[in-house]
């Protein structure tokens, strides 16, 4: 038997069901903010990802899938979106124009971590991004998107964490500060933090051994060392999120993954999640259009990942979920013909109508139709088809009425809004 690559996971029936709610709930709120989709290949040449994400970061690292294509030409499965949206919003003059250009995309990423709970080589992501605005008003905007996704969805019991990384302004005197404060105490740091203080200090915050976290409680933080105008930016984004009642937790020791972040960077977390407890991400990336060669124009953007909302949405009941399906049990080979143009006919009308065709038994037909969660179903027998007139069963309170087969409009009055 050939298996899946480990790390990535089949999404199975039903719970595709669930995804595809929350897919069409993220493009309606997109829809409502503005934003439009994009969509981009998977593949980019690697020195995107390299100039992009930073290549000190644990992703260009460690975690690329980069592959040589038949011409030797270095290629990566995208391990985030950011990257591309960037380099097609430059490739393709999309920055014509002085409003913000807002772009959503969803899909697949890959990175090649430790598969464990939440965490997957293959994993999905709704992202967004701004391009173009450098307002406080449009971090606060894209966060307030973020929030009406999840209260969509019915889920309330997140938290929302922000911080500002400061800009190129106030950001080097600290990382220099930081810089010679973790110098001094390397010995006491994990090994990867022993490489990352030389190489990228602020990604020491990140880390999860407790000794380091301790240590790290001592060091100074950005959030003290910003210059005025990140001050002003960050605390006019908090107050508006305060107008809207957001409540949020100010995290002066988070930090992204990600090399590129400047200003407001932020997090939703649940409790629910176990260790991996982040379900979306984001912040301003101001200086990397420029830095892949376009214009010098600021950004914003963030990532919720589809495996962990799922997981959150497990043990909700959505719309996806709800029983409609009408199943038609024939019995015998005339009234399996005319099953099937019935079957045809309520699909036409927009019902969701199945039906089998082995020829099997009513009690194995019935089992099926159980299986399948139906809400109904629709038994036609050869004294039915006689009479013109079928036997439909309401599945929840076992109730049964006679309907005719030639009117269809009855049916799917006699299903009512379980059946649409
Ligand atoms: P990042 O691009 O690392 O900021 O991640 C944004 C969001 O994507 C996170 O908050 C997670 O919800 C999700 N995510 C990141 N990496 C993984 C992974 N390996 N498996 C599943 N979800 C992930």
């Amino acid at each position: 038997m050939i298996k899946a690559v480990r790390g990535m996971k089949d999404i199975l029936p039903p719970e595709t069901a669930r995804w595809q709610w929350m897919e069409t709930v993220a493009r309606a709120v997109f829809q409502r903010y503005g934003y439009q989709e994009i969509r981009l290949p998977l593949l980019e040449r690697t020195e995107l990802f390299q100039r992009s994400i930073g290549a000190s970061t644990d992703i260009v690292e460690k975690e690329m899938y980069t592959f040589l294509d038949r011409r030797g030409e270095s290629l990566t499965l995208r391990p985030e979106a950011t990257a591309g949206v960037v380099r097609a919003f430059i490739e393709n003059r999309l920055d014509q124009g002085a409003e913000v250009k807002k772009l959503y995309t969803i899909g697949p990423m890959f990175r090649y971590e430790r598969p464990q709970k939440g965490r997957y080589r293959q994993f999905h992501q709704i992202n967004g991004e701004a391009l173009g605005g450098e307002a406080p008003e449009v971090d606060a905007e894209l966060i307030l998107l973020v929030l009406d996704i999840f209260q969509q969805l019915g889920l309330t019991d997140l938290e929302l964490l922000i911080n500002s990384l400061g800009c190129p302004v106030c950001r080097p005197a600290y990382l220099l500060e930081l810089t010679a404060l973790l110098a001094r105490q390397v010995r006491d740091l994990c090994e990867d933090c022993q490489r990352r203080s030389a190489s990228n200090p602020l990604r020491v915050f990140d880390c999860k051994s407790k000794v380091c976290q301790e240590l790290l409680l001592q060091v100074p933080t950005m959030a003290d060392h910003l210059c005025d105008d990140c001050v002003a930016h960050d605390r006019r984004v908090r107050e508006l999120l305060d107008r809207y009642q957001v409540s949020y937790r100010q995290q002066p020791r988070l930090v992204r993954g990600l090399d590129y972040y400047t200003r407001t960077a932020f997090e939703v977390v649940s409790t629910r999640l176990g260790a991996q407890d982040a379900v979306a991400g984001g912040g301003r990336y101001n200086g990397l259009i420029k830095e892949l060669g376009g214009p010098d124009l600021p950004a914003v953007g963030f990532a919720i990942g589809e495996e962990r909302l799922a997981a959150l949405l497990s043990d909700q009941d959505e719309a996806g979920d709800r029983p409609r399906l009408l199943f038609v049990a024939a019995l015998g080979p005339a009234a399996l013909d005319k099953s099937f143009d019935l079957v045809q006919g309520l699909r036409r009308q927009g019902c969701q109508v199945d039906m089998d065709f082995g020829q099997r038994s009513l009690k194995a037909q019935m089992t099926m139709a159980n299986r399948r969660g139906a809400a109904f179903v629709l038994i036609l027998g050869d004294q039915e088809l006689a009479a013109g007139r079928g036997l439909l069963k309401d599945m929840a309170s076992g109730t049964q009425q006679e309907v005719s087969l030639t009117d269809l409009a009855a049916i799917r009055a006699a299903l009512g809004d379980k059946g649409v």
